[in-house]
């Protein structure tokens, strides 16, 4: 884990547009987000599975109950991997040190803003309210 973000440190202090330390840590984050988010993928995936009720075990109710379980886990699905590619794309970003910079206009992205939310691609004038 250390040895695969010397490279990254390397190339954040060739970036001078943020605090060193501010983006070291949120390269940190990023990649424990990547990888917290990846392991709560595949967990998720068993609750997105068509409820086992074809062979009529269990009752009309619960088999509703089920469906509804199943959407929702499939809604948590989506926002997962909906993050997951952002948070990817932050990770590119660094590594290729065009991180911190808003895909809209080119600016930089506020400090507070990419401390909040580490993946933001568009600084908070760009972003939909
Ligand atoms: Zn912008």
């Amino acid at each position: 884990m250390l040895l695969q973000s010397a490279g990254h440190v390397f190339r954040v202090m060739l970036d001078p547009a943020m605090d060193i330390d501010t983006q070291v840590e949120l390269e940190i984050r990023i990649g424990e987000e990547i990888e917290t988010l990846e392991k709560e993928m595949v967990d998720g995936e068993e609750g997105t599975a068509p409820p086992e009720s074809l062979d009529g075990t269990i009752g009309r109710l619960s088999r509703q109950d089920s469906l509804m379980q199943q959407e929702l886990a499939k809604d948590a699905q989506r926002r997962r991997g909906l993050r997951l590619r952002l948070l990817k794309e932050a990770r590119e970003r660094m590594d290729g040190g065009t991180y911190g910079i808003c895909l809209g206009c080119g600016e930089e992205i506020e400090d507070a803003r990419l401390i909040e939310t580490p993946e933001a691609p568009l600084c908070s004038r760009c972003a939909p309210a």
